[in-house]
């Protein structure tokens, strides 16, 4: 127990504002107070150890307890603990400057740090803007995203956020965004999921080939779909699309096959700039260091953030090609954008440690050795009647549950209330995971483990979420 425990906890409940939290939930329950982390691990304030199934929130990708990311911060902290990058450089801000631009892909080549994630889509809307005012185009300024995709909570990044319920309080927001369809193959309908049994085409072999042209089609059909807003707002209008490679919010929607191929041209054909939304899809999570590395498309803009220092310090970035730069380059321009913290020392400095460790453990071989242990782990639980779809890629899955799996039908409003509110979360961290059961579209299990873990942790997952899923089916 922390000996500190009862002031602890009294002084949660009377002064700290949790993001996104029901506070009346603690009414008659105390606040999880996490104390410390080693490796994959995390103990709450009674000694109790969790497995973070959830990367904190999808950040801790080396895990927790690194001394090298903790010695990097201290180093820096001791020589320049703090310069802005107004007009003024630093030396660890250059460095990772030049890396990610090394690693990103084709002519990705600028970086401008920020905070956070939410920070880093603002800057690429204001930078898709200012570039078309800049270049002959003015009259360029919307966005196009996707349903139920979650971009951030500042009030532009909101408005590119595809939740009503999450964005309606604080409506009016920035005008000028619209939704396309998300690629949730699972609920696509209209024809596109082909028999996976093949028994209406008389064999397995023809029913997964019939899965995998519907998928591809069903791409098609989504990419599609962001061709028609751009026309239908007028291409001279429209100035960006925000994408994430893998579809967090909504539970892990994978890309079709060709999927941003297609996008990639309906882009060049409208000149709207391409934006790949990487917050959490960067930096292993996929097993590459981008996500677009992954799915083979070349983005205008990449932002990204939290594993970029696998959480030992805050940082964002937006990482933009030459072209996109060039003419803030000339004479009296500039970009007229930026926040204090934003490529904030100490934070660079534990980026180029963290990315050290990536380089020397061979962090994204090990997704990508692993990565299919995980899927077929977890594709276990598919034999539970309340697991309808496993789905996603990397270290990155959400397995969705239903009420009747033959039929996909969902839980209503107050069951998934009962479900996942009223049980799912508390049982899962009481067995001993962290992660997140999630609704903001049809409900979910999230998981998006340290990318530092294998087979036993696989396993651990496995184990607690077929006794609480079990339980769960039980309850409904
Ligand atoms: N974009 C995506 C895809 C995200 O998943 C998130 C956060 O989870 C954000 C943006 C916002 O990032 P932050 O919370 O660091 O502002």
């Amino acid at each position: 127990m922390h000996p500190d425990y009862d002031h602890l906890q009294q002084a949660a409940k009377d002064h700290l504002w949790m993001h996104f939290t029901r506070h009346s939930t603690y009414d008659h329950a105390d606040v999880p107070v996490i104390v410390r982390g080693e490796g994959p691990y995390i103990w709450d304030a009674h000694g109790k150890r969790y497995l973070d199934g959830l990367s904190g929130l999808f950040v801790s990708q080396l895990g927790h307890g690194r001394t090298e990311l903790v010695d990097a911060a201290a180093k820096q902290a001791r020589e320049l603990a703090f310069m802005p990058l107004w007009s003024y450089a630093h030396p660890t801000a250059i460095e990772l400057a030049e890396r990610i631009a090394g690693y990103a892909p084709g002519d990705l080549n600028r970086v401008f740090f920020t905070s956070g994630g939410g920070e880093a889509v603002e800057t690429a809307w204001k930078l898709a803007k200012n570039y078309f005012k800049l270049t002959g185009k003015p009259t360029k300024h919307k966005v196009i995203s996707r349903a139920i995709a979650y971009h951030g909570t500042t009030q532009g990044a909101l408005s590119i956020t595809g939740l009503p319920t999450m964005k309606e309080p604080f409506e009016p927001l920035v005008p000028s965004t619209f939704r396309v369809p998300n690629t949730n193959f699972y609920r696509a309908g209209g024809g596109f999921v082909a028999s996976r049994s093949g028994d209406t085409h008389g064999t397995a072999e023809h029913g997964a080939l019939d899965a995998a042209r519907s998928l591809e089609a069903f791409g098609q059909w989504a990419a599609n779909r962001i061709a028609e807003a751009i026309e239908f707002e007028g291409p001279e209008t429209v100035a960006a699309v925000f994408l994430e490679p893998v579809q967090n919010s909504g539970g892990c929607f994978p890309p079709p096959p060709g999927y941003f191929q297609r996008v990639r041209e309906i882009c060049d054909e409208y000149d709207v700039l391409l934006v790949s939304d990487e917050v959490i899809c960067a930096f292993g999570r996929l097993g590459h260091m981008f996500g677009a590395e992954r799915y083979g498309y070349q983005p205008d803009i990449i932002t990204c953030a939290k594993g970029l220092t696998s959480g030992y310090s805050p940082l964002g970035a937006m990482i933009a090609t030459d072209r996109l730069m060039a003419p803030f380059l000339e004479g009296p321009s500039s970009f007229a954008h930026g926040y204090t913290f934003g490529g904030h020392p100490v934070s660079t400095a534990v980026a180029m440690a963290n990315l050290d460790i990536f380089e020397d453990e061979k962090i994204n071989e090990h997704v990508r050795d692993t990565e299919g242990a995980f899927r077929a782990t977890l594709e276990k639980l598919s034999d539970l009647p309340i697991v309808g779809d496993v789905r996603g890629d990397g270290y990155f899955y959400g397995i969705e549950l239903v009420k009747d799996k033959a039929t996909k039908e969902t839980f209503n409003d107050e069951e998934s209330e009962k479900l996942l509110r009223g049980f799912l979360s508390r049982a899962l961290f009481d067995e001993g995971l962290y992660c997140r059961a999630d609704d903001r579209g049809d409900p979910v299990v999230q998981l998006a483990p340290p990318l530092i873990c294998d087979q036993q942790h696989f396993d651990e997952i496995e184990q607690i979420l077929r006794v609480v899923l079990d339980k769960a089916y039980s309850l409904i």
